[in-house]
């Protein structure tokens, strides 16, 4: 049979990733409200509100005029329904009644401590150093001048003598920038070139001591490794230890910083140093990002966390370079928004130039450097754009090229402060031919040869590292060694998003870009997440019962780590981003598709030991699993386990497909559990053949108007906003330039959707949810409201199933249009790790307004904050005062010149999930930074780590499951498990008797009502038992680490209790047993 029917069930979860089971009855009865205890007595006015507002819909509906201006009370108001279900703690545990066993009531008020407020509360203090990114763009004119040869720069003079005192020290980087995957796929680039530089390298660099070269995707070079023999492994080995190679950075892949989660990043950069560690034995200590667009403080707190203390970037808007150029800023300590002290801080240099490319690294002057790129040589496949030709050094010019070139050095150093300067050199993809070596080594050694050898020139250049550069920076600016001299570099915070490399070209388009892989990525890091943690559980469980052998251990690490470098090869920036060609994006998504299909094996194997009461009766039989996440025998009785991936206790909606809607549920111990049967649509107006109808169940009507959102109540006090839903289209500028994956270049304001038919709208209510939804031609919009006690009831849930494959260079967005009064301020998250106050700016065009928003946005006015919480990254903005709008998919027909050389004409239909929730908050906001309440951290939690529903076969009839606890308690409100990962093996593939635990607590804003909020957690001054963490498994013992397990820290083993910081991410070496 096709079709099935929706099952939604109510259900509650316990505890961090708890597992319990379920027990679905399938029988003959008709799921009838009066029969069924819950449904009638817990939510009885709630309901009854329900009731009589769905009823007045649907008169309305049948009147068919004026529909939309009503049908906001049906759908919008959140606060009667809610407050009904938990005005008062009586009618709270009246509620429980489903389920005593299992879920306290939520409190009235959520305890949080006092001193867990001080952290956001405390007044912002800028260092005397300090600049802030947002003042800068306050500062800025953005006026785009000709410079002259430096484009986007000015001249540069400098005396003779300078250096006289303090010779100038060059080092110049070899680089070969090798993309895990954009005009080729990641096999395909290995194949044809990256195996090839990297073989050339172990030859090249061995001939002479004093080459350099640097790498940093270890993708690849694990790839590389895995082809060669010992000699060849032992001779890179050596490299390394002489200080000619060194691995940067050391991630997985050098990742996106707009569209990336802070748990894929951290996770990239654990696979890319356990590589490392257990291969090479070589610990990073700098990070290099010459090509992600744009970069964010949470890539630079995550390096400092590792244990890297310096670190580079290059693609900053032009304006902003000229700026710190002008100040010589372009490098500084880049400290967190939030650090009150130092302990954030890393030492980062700024590239100054348009690119990381030869011509634009030597000085300011790209036709001149360009001479110095010894591929381009007169016959090459490459030549210089600016029309001179390098020549090769040879005795009669070398005079003249060395002073060319020194001139170059001298002007590039007067942007900085020191006398050391920096000349990376190297491009995409350079060095894989063995003459490039040559062409490139030799030539400059003749110069470095000149230069050292004329005393009068005051220089030092030589073939350097990046940390070599650091080793002679750090010294120079009174880093260090720490003396009396206070550092002569200053303090910047904030981040340097939205980039722009020329004119208006800004590099907003590649925050939506491919928005169905990118809703993809995020499924599969929730996934992959409750794999791990699940994994980790059971190994320590199966361990203790001596199960070891038993247990597929080895054969669901591999798929682990699998998925592990699929998830981490995807961050790369030409992934996410949606930058790379058509064929390339469908490796990417395959890859992203097998690894969530093989996360929810491991899932299942793991919670098979986990829930199995009699674990003596455990058998694994890969050709039989025992938990599936789909069944095709709907026929008799069958058994749910429920997983809650959160630390977090936790009521939830459980949705289930089934193919009767004669359904009944119990809980593992007998009891009902409320559930409601609602129809799955085929078409839209269209349910399944023998589709089943909850009470009077939906009605379908056309209507005319645009907004089907247009009020949002708060659950207390009762005053009401207006928020409208509405959606516009953006086109594309007439001129040259259009818009593309990277660039987006509108033709002006968006315009109003106006849709050809009037849209379909379908009310569906019930015990459980209520929804409306609206199908348009190009969007199908979704509001449900949700009908249960805690955290769910508060939000309103926007679903919009996006499908603009018809289309003609037009990008779709959907506009919150509320009467707040925010101004020209609003709020976007960073990697969904802390929160960037910005300012929409007349002065900017209107694509320089966007920003990337990995997991919410918000605007707020006095008293008031509007969130909308996201599932996916997407490009998000205010244009206007009271406004959010947030691009959900782009049809570009052209490239954009980015070298890309294509448009993005395969878009998906794509589904986007957001929540919308309405705080209301005691005093006004401090403008300078932001947190989000606790509420909006767990609604966000519960949007990107929905529960988990697996079957039972039925073949396992006979057995009997247990609950499952393992957390003793849930973790306090603000501290966050991001992971809980199963450490390599030292030898073979397996895994070791490790855990890495990974913990993030939470910068929170206290001033947010707390009443009724439905949490059922919380605060402790960040401290955890570590003793007493797990309820069954104990902790053998604690080892602090860094974040990526690099280095160990102090702190002492098996400490009882420890405590994190606010917005701390900290990783522990733990042995459970
Ligand atoms: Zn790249």
């Amino acid at each position: 049979m096709k079709l099935s029917r929706q099952f939604t069930l109510f259900g509650s979860a316990i505890f961090c990733v708890v597992v319990f089971s379920l027990y679905l009855m399938l029988d003959h009865l008709q799921l009838d409200r009066t029969k069924n205890p819950s449904s009638g007595s817990s939510f009885p006015g709630q309901l009854t509100i329900l009731q009589e507002k769905i009823d007045h819909l649907e008169r309305l509906l049948a009147e068919n005029n004026e529909i939309i201006s009503n049908i906001r009370d049906s759908v919008l108001d959140l606060s009667e329904s809610v407050k009904d279900s938990k005005g008062s703690p009586e009618v709270g545990n009246q509620s429980r009644v489903g389920y005593p066993e299992l879920l306290a009531s939520p409190p009235l008020v959520i305890p949080i401590q006092q001193e867990d407020c001080h952290f956001a509360a405390k007044p912002y203090n800028k260092p005397a150093d300090g600049v802030q990114m947002l003042d800068v763009y306050d500062l800025l004119s953005f006026d785009n001048p000709d410079g002259g040869v430096w484009k986007q720069g000015f001249d540069i003079s400098y005396n003779e003598n300078e250096w006289d005192t303090e010779p100038l020290q060059v080092f110049v980087v070899p680089h070969s920038h090798n993309d895990p995957g954009w005009l080729k796929t990641f096999d395909d680039y290995y194949r044809d070139q990256t195996q090839h530089i990297l073989n050339n390298m172990v030859v090249k660099l061995h001939e002479d001591e004093r080459r350099r070269m640097l790498w940093s995707e270890i993708s690849y070079f694990s790839k590389w490794w895995d082809s060669i023999d010992s000699q060849k492994r032992d001779a890179v080995k050596s490299l390394i230890e002489r200080g000619q190679l060194e691995i940067a950075t050391g991630g997985w892949v050098m990742p996106d910083e707009a569209n990336t989660h802070y748990f894929a990043m951290i996770d990239q950069l654990l696979e890319g140093h356990q590589w490392l560690e257990r291969n090479v034995g070589v610990k990073p200590k700098t990070g290099w990002a010459v090509d992600p667009f744009g970069h964010s403080p949470t890539m630079t707190y995550l390096l400092k966390q590792a244990g890297m203390s310096n670190m580079l970037i290059q693609r900053v808007h032009y304006s902003v370079k000229k700026h710190f150029a002008i100040q010589k800023t372009l490098e500084f300590f880049w400290r967190q928004t939030w650090d009150q002290d130092t302990t954030t801080d890393i030492l980062c240099h700024m590239m100054p130039f348009y690119s990381y490319d030869v011509p634009h690294t030597c000085g300011p002057d790209p036709k001149i450097c360009c001479q110095f790129d010894f591929k381009r040589l007169p016959g090459g496949r490459i030549s210089c754009p600016w029309r001179v030709p390098p020549q090769t050094i040879n005795d009669g010019n070398v005079k003249e090229r060395a002073l060319m070139l020194l001139d170059q050095y001298r002007k590039k150093s007067k942007l900085f402060r020191t006398h050391v300067v920096l000349a990376p050199l190297g491009d995409d993809f350079r060095y894989n031919e063995a003459s490039e070596w040559d062409q490139q080594f030799q030539n400059y050694q003749k110069l470095f040869d000149y230069m050292n050898s004329h005393p009068e020139l005051h220089v030092k250049a030589q073939f350097g590292t990046i940390s070599d550069y650091f080793s002679a920076l750090r010294p120079a600016a009174a880093v260090d060694p720490v003396s009396n001299t206070s550092p002569l570099l200053p303090v910047v915070s904030g981040d340097f998003f939205t980039y722009a490399d020329r004119d208006d070209h800004y590099w907003s388009g590649y925050f939506t870009s491919r928005p169905f892989y990118k809703r993809l990525d995020r499924v599969l890091e929730s996934h992959l997440r409750a794999a791990e943690i699940l994994f980790s559980l059971a190994l320590a469980s199966v361990q203790k019962a001596n199960k070891w052998n038993d247990f597929p251990s080895l054969e669901n690490y591999k798929l682990l780590t699998e998925a592990r470098r699929n998830l981490g090869l995807f961050q790369h920036h030409d992934a996410i981003t949606g930058t790379g060609k058509d064929w390339v994006v469908v490796d990417y998504g395959t890859r992203l598709f097998h690894s969530i299909l093989n996360v929810k094996r491991v899932m299942a194997n793991s919670a098979h030991w986990l829930v199995l009461k009699d674990k003596g009766a455990y058998i694994h039989s890969s050709s039989m699993p025992l938990l599936q996440m789909v069944t095709r025998n709907p026929f008799l009785p069958l058994s749910l386990v429920i997983y809650n991936p959160t630390e977090q206790d936790r009521w939830s909606v459980v949705t289930v497909y089934v193919n009767t809607p004669r359904v009944r549920l119990q809980t593992a111990s007998g009891h009902a559990v409320t559930a409601q049967v609602s129809a799955v649509w085929e078409e839209t107006t269209r349910a399944s053949r023998e589709a089943f109808q909850v009470g009077k169940g939906l009605s379908l009507q056309k209507v005319q108007d645009r907004f089907i959102l247009q009020r949002v109540k708060y659950k207390e006090g009762g005053v009401e906003h207006k928020v409208e839903v509405g959606f516009v289209w953006y086109g594309t500028t007439s001129n040259r330039d259009k818009s593309g994956a990277y660039l987006f270049l509108p033709d002006g304001e968006a315009k109003a959707y106006t849709p050809n038919h009037a849209p379909v709208i379908r009310v569906t209510k019930g015990v459980v949810f209520s929804e409306v939804t609206t199908t348009y031609q190009h969007v199908t919009h979704t509001l449900r409201l949700y009908n249960v006690q805690g955290i769910e009831g508060q939000s309103v849930e926007i679903s919009n199933t996006v499908d603009i494959r018809g289309e003609f260079n037009r990008e779709i967005a959907m506009r919150i249009t509320s009467d707040l009064n925010s101004s020209d301020r609003f709020f976007t998250d960073l990697n969904g790790f802390q929160i960037q106050p910005r300012r929409t700016m007349a002065k900017l065009p209107l694509q320089a307004n966007f920003y990337p928003m990995t997991t919410m946005a918000y605007i707020q006015e006095s008293g008031v904050r509007l969130t909308l919480l996201t599932a996916q990254s997407l490009g998000v903005s205010s244009l206007k005062s009271g406004q959010l709008e947030v691009i959900m998919d782009r049809r570009l027909m052209q490239d954009d010149n980015r070298g890309l050389g294509q448009g993005v004409q395969d878009n998906k239909i794509t589904a986007n999930l957001f929540r919308l929730l309405l705080e209301k908050r005691s005093e006004t906001f401090k403008p300078e930074w932001s947190y989000p309440s606790l509420l909006s951290h767990i609604t966000s939690m519960y949007l990107n780590h929905p529960v988990i529903p697996m079957v039972v076969s039925p073949n396992y009839d006979s057995l009997t499951f247990a609950p499952l606890s393992p957390l003793r308690a849930a973790l306090p409100c603000d501290v966050h498990l991001v992971n809980l990962r199963t450490i390599q093996a030292k030898e073979g593939a397996g895994p070791s008797h490790e855990v890495a635990l990974i913990l993030h607590r939470r910068g929170f804003d206290c001033e947010f009502s707390n009443r009724n909020m439905g949490l059922l957690c919380s605060t402790t001054q960040g401290k955890l038992p570590m003793g007493k963490l797990f309820s069954e498994l104990s902790v053998q013992s604690v080892t602090p680490a860094s974040l990526s397990l690099m280095h160990t820290l102090d702190g002492g083993r098996s400490q009882e209790e420890i405590q994190l910081k606010p917005m701390e991410i900290r990783t522990y070496r733990v042995q459970l047993r």
